[in-house]
């Protein structure tokens, strides 16, 4: 029997009606370098419907993709915004692939339009003649007659474009399951893979991560958006934000610890969130230029495992709760968040955060091992992290990749236990876990445990080829400035924190560990190096 309930679709458009009437006063500040520009929900909905009559024009009549080549920033909000709630697909380019790889996932998408930040136009310049399918480029923040146009290429100013037009858009009805945004993976696993979001895995996301167990976004919050707008939809928060009226502060092109900590104590913002690299090096910035930062209630830190260590000196040092989440492009990104059961107190509840936490009522998971067969959630047991929901990937864009999905569940690629009562740990992904003499090594374990070292900022763990063992792991260290400390040392501080077959007696000292284009430690750059001799 079917029920009785309207079968009404969830669509961005509904989302935007929404985020501009109950919540049009709502702020969002972009930083400019030395303070914020400012803009409220409501404007950025007539804006957004402006920039939608204008795509009309452009051509951008059905699901054509709409890129965009922009930092976090208002304008990205607009597109953000409009793009979806018009019928059209919103594809955020990351500015920071490789040029082959930015063609490709161009020319893949069939972008037909591009929005274009003004700072990065020298950079896009270079490959806009390679992307066969762009028929207009439009220039935000910037100036449009200095970007050279291909033939059959127009460009556009966007304050231009936008001058003038309607405030109000009817912003059709559109099938709840139809594409909204996609976003392509950083391909640090060969090719760039398209994951396509629906308007109705977003809407269910945003709710998901407004929720208590999940990022706790109210009326209340402040949410500074370091996680770029071009990376799984910067976890969804703006979509999130227009859900519950959280007022925004975005960092635009500002992202260095000096930067961000400008930022802080200009906007008092009161949660962020950012891949862990970014907390370790404000963490380094503050230690240096102390200023208060416990107006943050707390910050979410996901995309590679969390430091305990680091953690640690957020709550201790700076009473800024560190809250570790996992996911992946192609779970939107919402996997899993490490909130302890509330029983669980002290020494208890940290051991809790430190994993990669519960997953949220809609997302199934189950690990599986080698031969593809279900092992038990006992905290022991390892296997390859399966899952399956309604903001999950079930296949790429134009792509047979079906290795990557079992029976209808995404294969994840990271391996880790999980508890009884639901919370995962990763130990590592499959393919950098480090296989000594028949036994695995977790790298994230031996670099949580090196990174709990005072004198240094950074490490990350390689497997490298070793003649007895298979392989052993290979630590690249990097101190903390005004620091000094010796691989012997750094032995010794491990010996009670490792098993001893663990213990590295490969160490090498970096002035920085390579990241990939979303600011995680990029280990395949770090194995060729080591290859090519130059690690050593
Ligand atoms: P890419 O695969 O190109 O790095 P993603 O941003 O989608 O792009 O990365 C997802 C991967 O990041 C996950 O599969 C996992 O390996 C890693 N990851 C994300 N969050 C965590 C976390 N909290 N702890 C450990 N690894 C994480």
């Amino acid at each position: 029997m079917l029920s009785t309930m309207q079968d009404d679709q969830l669509s961005l458009a509904q989302l935007l009606r929404h985020g501009a009437r109950m919540h049009g006063g709502t702020e969002v500040a972009t930083w400019t370098g030395t303070g914020s520009r400012r803009t409220t929900f409501d404007q950025a909905a007539r804006r957004a419907a402006q920039l939608a009559h204008a795509l009309r024009e452009l051509g951008v009549t059905g699901d054509q993709r709409v890129g965009t080549f922009m930092w976090n920033n208002a304008e990205h909000l607009e597109c953000y915004l409009a793009v979806p709630a018009m019928g059209a697909v919103l594809h955020t380019l990351n500015i920071r692939l490789f040029p082959e790889q930015l063609t490709y996932v161009a020319n893949h998408a069939e972008d037909h339009v591009v929005v274009v930040d003004g700072s990065l136009l020298p950079l896009f310049a270079k490959q806009l003649p390679e992307m066969r399918t762009v028929r207009h480029v439009i220039v935000a923040n910037g100036d449009a007659a200095a970007l050279e146009a291909p033939a059959g290429v127009t460009v556009h100013s966007y304050e231009e474009l936008l001058a003038g037009r309607p405030e109000t858009f009817d912003w059709p009805e559109i099938d709840e399951r139809s594409a909204a945004a996609m976003c392509y993976t950083s391909g640090t696993t060969g090719e760039p893979k398209g994951v396509v979001y629906s308007h109705r895995s977003i809407w269910l996301h945003s709710m998901q991560s407004c929720m208590t167990d999940t990022m706790r976004l109210t009326d209340a919050d402040k949410a500074l958006v370091i996680v770029p707008m071009f990376h799984v939809l910067s976890w969804g928060m703006p979509y999130a934000a227009f859900m519950t009226g959280t007022s925004m502060v975005l960092p635009d092109r500002f992202l260095q610890p000096g930067p961000i900590a400008e930022i802080l104590a200009a906007e008092k913002p009161t949660f962020a969130g950012a891949v862990p690299t970014i907390w370790q090096g404000l963490l380094q910035h503050l230690d240096a230029n102390p200023q208060d930062i416990s107006h943050l209630r707390e910050v979410v830190v996901g995309g590679s495992a969390a430091p305990p260590a680091m953690m640690h000196a957020f709550e201790e040092r700076y009473n800024v709760s560190v809250v570790h989440a996992w996911g992946m492009t192609e779970t939107s990104p919402l996997g899993s968040v490490a909130r302890p059961p509330s029983s669980a107190k002290g020494e208890e509840a940290w051991r809790y955060r430190y994993t990669q936490g519960r997953f949220p009522a809609a997302v199934k998971a189950r690990l599986v091992d080698d031969d593809g067969n279900e092992v038990p959630w006992d905290g022991e047991s390892v296997g390859e992290l399966e899952v399956k929901g309604p903001w999950i990937a079930g296949s790429y864009y134009k792509a047979d990749d079906s290795d990557k999905f079992h029976d209808g569940w995404l294969r994840t690629g990271d391996v880790g236990k999980i508890t009884p009562d639901g919370y995962l740990t990763l130990t590592d992904r499959a393919k950098d876990v480090i296989k000594s003499g028949g036994e695995w090594i977790s790298s994230v374990d031996l670099e949580n445990a090196v990174m709990a070292h005072p004198a240094v900022a950074e490490a990350a763990v390689i497997g490298v080829p070793d003649e007895k063992w298979d392989e052993r792991p290979l630590v690249a260290v990097v101190v903390r400035e005004g620091e000094q400390v010796t691989a012997e040392e750094l032995r010794e501080f491990l010996a009670d924190k490792v098993a001893k077959w663990q213990l590295p007696e490969n160490w090498t000292f970096v002035a920085e560990v390579p990241k990939t284009s979303v600011g995680k430690f990029d280990k395949k750059r770090l194995r060729a190096a080591h290859a090519e001799g130059k690690l050593d």
